[in-house]
């Protein structure tokens, strides 16, 4: 593909090898980001419950527990100086019989040996807070500090950000083998081999398949699928902190949760799966979705559903994050077993890896770094002078595509033509969350594939979903 020996190779643009890509490029050196798919967050960083845990639930001195709760601390000024949706709205975990009330103890000692504040609240004091509480609750653990992030916000600043300090991004673009050689590493993919000095694995469910190309201690990782059930806005002020129940053996068990968007959000499951792609939502699983959520919360309008979907969690055997050199690969790291609360990691992780291998490179810092980045124009939530501002200024911005989230063609514009650009439908979705209202772009579809098409020259036969084999059309009209 090129006669260029990057520095660092970082497999896999999800929010994780996004997060160490942007820390790397605060140093002297050339990195590039290698993703199959045709845009960052592609995997399982676009579907999870966008939780920023508070941090009281793994265990004390795992690597899950420290670089949670070190993670969640990161998170407000990362918010404010790359401009993507958070918020402390807080969570709750819910204890629904007086005999587990020894297991929620447990959880608030874990959250104080973690360093997370948490407190405990009898069954009144939480209907209080939220009155949609069912009357079951006996108590449960309140953690201020627990937050909703958008994923897909958190990944593309953090990709914006580092492509801006010079990170390169090759997408659609699978590894396929690694080899050794003199200086590094040799990257065989799908489009020729890359070569480098060091290699960052962090592919996500596949981190496994990656790490045992180059090491005889092998990874195995498990995919876990999670469905969903996304209710409307309408839905979205039913509970305003994130509503967990008593985790058992599978996870934190079905949560309740507002989005960032103002949407409800119901699951997930726990189902073991063994195709690393197998993404489809069942209806046996939704229906768990339904009951379980029913349990702690009362009159869930269950009808304003839009949509429902499933992540796969990375889980390795070995139950815990997976971060460091590789013991009989030198210069090869791993970030693999990245599952929950990965997310909510994902800055103290980049900052650890990223000072991990800067360090073997004995690499300084730039003086020019580009610490911030500007957000999306969001013309939804701005006033209507401010609008009218902006129309002024742009016309486009005045032209409503998607009616359902009121997003304009110029957002979309924006989209395509800022840093790492939308280059499918699923691109534009995710940075001006086009499609993502009632309808699920039943209207406005097309009229975003012709706005893609006249920005990019992409003939329209060839506007896909998302990577190629996902074209929108069998044949040109
Ligand atoms: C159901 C569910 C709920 C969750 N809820 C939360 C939560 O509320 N809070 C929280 O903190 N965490 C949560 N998580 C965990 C969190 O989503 C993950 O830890 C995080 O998204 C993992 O990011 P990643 O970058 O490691 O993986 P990914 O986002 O999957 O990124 C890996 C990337 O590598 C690419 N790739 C793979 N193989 C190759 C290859 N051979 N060549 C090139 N590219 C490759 C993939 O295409 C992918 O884009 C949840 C996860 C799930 C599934």
């Amino acid at each position: 593909m090129t006669d260029i020996r990057y520095d660092v190779a970082v497999i896999g643009g999800g929010v994780i090898g996004s997060a160490i890509a942007r820390e790397l490029s605060r140093y002297e050196l050339s990195v590039c980001v290698i993703e199959k798919e045709e845009d960052v967050c592609s995997g399982t960083s676009k579907a999870n419950s966008a939780i920023v845990h508070a941090g009281y639930d793994a265990k004390p001195g795992s690597k899950k527990a420290e670089r949670n709760v070190k993670g969640n601390a990161m998170m407000g000024d990362l918010a404010r100086d790359l401009e993507f949706e958070f918020k402390r709205n807080g969570s709750l975990v819910l204890c629904f019989a007086d005999e587990d009330m020894p297991k929620l103890g447990e959880l608030y000692q874990r959250g104080l040996k973690n360093g997370v504040e948490v407190s405990i609240l009898s069954g009144d004091e939480v209907r209080k807070m939220e009155p949609n509480i069912t009357k079951e609750v006996v108590a449960a653990l309140w953690a201020p500090t627990g937050g909703i992030v958008c994923p897909f916000g958190l990944t593309i600043a953090l990709a914006e950000n580092a492509a801006d300090n010079g990170v390169e991004f090759i997408f659609n673009t699978a590894v396929t083998d690694i080899k050794k050689d003199a200086e590094g590493y040799v990257l065989v993919t799908n489009n020729g081999e890359i070569k480098t000095k060091a290699v960052v694995n962090a592919a996500g469910v596949y981190a496994d398949t990656i790490h045992n190309m180059v090491s005889e201690k092998k990874l195995h990782i498990t995919p876990r699928k999670g469905d969903y059930c996304l209710l409307d806005k309408e839905a979205g002020g039913h509970v305003s902190a994130t509503v967990f129940q008593l985790p058992g053996k599978y996870g934190k068990g079905i949560l309740v949760t507002p989005t960032v968007h103002g949407n409800l959000l119901l699951g997930p499951t726990a189902v073991d799966v063994e195709d690393k792609e197998y993404t489809a939502t069942t209806a046996a699983e939704i229906a768990d979705v339904v009951k379980k959520s029913a349990v702690s919360v009362k009159d869930i309008p269950y009808r304003l559903t839009i949509t429902s979907f499933s992540g796969l969690r990375a889980h390795e055997d070995g139950d815990d994050f997976v971060i460091g050199e590789v013991a009989d690969a030198p210069m090869f790291f791993d970030a693999a077993g990245i599952e929950s609360p990965g997310l909510s990691s994902a800055p103290a992780i980049g900052v650890e890896v990223a000072e991990l291998v800067a360090g073997k490179f004995d690499a300084k810092k730039k003086e020019n770094f580009i610490a911030k980045r500007k957000g999306f124009v969001k013309l939804a939530e701005k006033s209507f002078e401010e609008r009218a501002a902006k129309i002024k200024e742009n016309p486009l911005y005045g032209v409503i595509v998607c009616r359902c989230m009121d997003v304009s063609e110029g957002e979309i514009v924006d989209a395509i033509h800022r840093t790492l650009g939308a280059r499918s439908l699923d691109g534009i979705k995710r940075r001006v969350h086009q499609g993502m209202g009632r309808c699920q772009a039943g209207f406005c579809t097309s009229k975003t594939m012709e706005i893609l098409s006249r920005e990019t020259g992409i003939p329209m036969e060839k506007i896909c979903k998302n990577s190629t084999g996902s074209e929108m059309l069998s044949r040109k009209m």
